[in-house]
């Protein structure tokens, strides 16, 4: 008999595994999601969801890459750190190649087009804004009931996990202004991450949104700074002259890409601010029921290194693999934990990595981030960190493995 799964939360995370299991066959599964296909296509941008090569493999292996052509291509990252005592220089400035390119489709043109294959594969959606009340509901009528609900309020069932979250409020403020008309770079297109000392970041780079191809703009103010600035813009232009205020302002080489650009839509923007949190897996409800946080419900990551996507994905192919492994045995309290830690002995490095850019960077990172002007295979690492964090570990957290790597680079 097939196995009932219940997936609250249709996003990167809950549709990629619900039409994963519906690809493998003998699940029945339902997807609830609060917004409708065209609510979500023709809302607020949610995400700057750029997406690395592992990922975008996940999405491959179960058919979900529908705009691999179409969409603009992410072919390295670029970091610069601005002078602090000449301005309009810049004291760090490489560039690292990715192995394979990154890709970001708006969530607005991909989300709409995954509920419709998610219904096409023979996948129930319904469309309901669902409370506790109704997760008791799906929760005794599925034999496994997940909770991908992203920041959405019903993630707060499930307890923060204090001793995996080191901040209790949100270190940036943040803001996505989509363009179309921004000069590109003048070699392969990158991710330029501009890393502003005691201001923020701004981090810019090619996508596919419902309009074609344009570039996403990532602003992340250090909360009280002067990048920390969106509360009193009250339209789409101001938004647009704001984020051009910050370039003119901090960092002169990517204002001179933006002199002509303009907003994609009126809803090509996004401002707001969240505390990274990590939670614990297994929510219980107020009727004993269990249920399983996926993804951001559970693992809540700043946009700094640009992961959640791409984390979601990993998740949501842990969990397939999971739900598969498990055959026939009831998906218990003991199977939900396995199945979170399986997937947090990835997760733990990214979440270390971007908590660690959120704080001021110790003096072992500023040597590794200017170290890879001078050492390509460096700067080629890091950049393929994206891709698979694991890989900045040790050496990025400890001292002394840093110091140890950088010595055999000289070598
Ligand atoms: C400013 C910004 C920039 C970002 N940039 C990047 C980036 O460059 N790269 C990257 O990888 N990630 C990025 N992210 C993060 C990424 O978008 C998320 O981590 C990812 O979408 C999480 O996937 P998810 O499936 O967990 O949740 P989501 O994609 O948020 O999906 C959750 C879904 O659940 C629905 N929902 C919520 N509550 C309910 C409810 N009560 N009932 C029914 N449905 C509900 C929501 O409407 C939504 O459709 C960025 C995020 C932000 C905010």
């Amino acid at each position: 008999m097939s196995k009932r799964i219940t997936i609250l939360g249709g996003g990167q995370a809950g549709l990629q595994l619900a039409c994963g299991l519906l690809q493998h066959g003998g699940y029945e599964v339902k997807v609830v999601q609060n917004r409708t296909a065209e609510d979500m296509r023709t809302g607020k941008v949610l995400s700057s969801q750029c997406m690395f090569d592992a990922a975008l493999q996940n999405e491959r292996e179960i058919g979900l890459n529908f705009w691999e052509k179409e969409c603009p291509t992410v072919d390295s990252i670029n970091f610069v750190v601005p002078s602090p005592d000449q301005p309009g220089a810049k004291a760090i400035d490489w560039n690292g190649k990715l192995d394979k390119p990154a890709q970001s489709v708006d969530q607005r043109v991909k989300i709409p087009v995954w509920m419709d294959e998610f219904e096409r594969r023979g996948g129930t959606l319904e469309i309901k804004e669902a409370g506790i009340a109704d997760l008791e509901t799906y929760a005794a009528s599925s034999d496994l009931t997940i909770v991908a609900a992203g920041k959405g309020d019903i993630a707060k069932l499930f307890e923060r996990d204090a001793e995996k979250s080191p901040f209790d409020k949100p270190q940036r403020a943040l803001a996505l202004t989509y363009v179309h008309g921004m000069t590109p770079r003048p070699e392969h297109s990158a991710v330029c991450f501009n890393l502003i000392p005691g201001v923020g970041e701004y981090f810019v780079f090619p996508a596919l949104t419902n309009s074609g191809a344009c570039e996403i703009m990532v602003l992340e103010g250090i909360p009280g700074g002067p990048m920390d600035c969106w509360k009193d813009v009250s339209s789409p232009q101001e938004h647009l002259a704001r984020s051009k205020w910050i370039l003119d302002t901090f960092l002169p080489w990517e204002a001179d890409r933006c002199r002509n650009v303009e907003l994609t839509d009126a809803n090509g923007i996004l401002s707001g601010a969240f505390p990274p949190t990590v939670r614990k897996p297994v929510g219980r409800l107020p009727s004993g029921r269990l249920v399983l946080g996926l993804a951001d419900a559970v693992c809540l990551n700043d946009p700094i290194t640009g992961q959640g996507s791409n984390n979601a994905s990993k998740a949501a192919k842990v969990y397939m693999g999971a739900i598969l492994a498990h055959g026939d045995r009831a998906f218990d309290a003991a199977f939900m934990q396995a199945t979170f830690d399986r997937y947090w002995q990835y997760a733990q490095f990214v979440v270390g990595w971007t908590n660690a850019l959120l704080t001021p960077p110790p003096p072992h990172v500023l040597n590794i981030m200017g170290s890879a002007q001078a050492y390509p295979a460096l700067a080629k690492r890091i950049a393929n960190g994206f891709n698979n964090p694991p890989d900045l570990f040790p050496w990025f957290a400890v001292p002394e493995e840093a110091d140890r790597y950088l010595q055999q680079l000289a070598a």
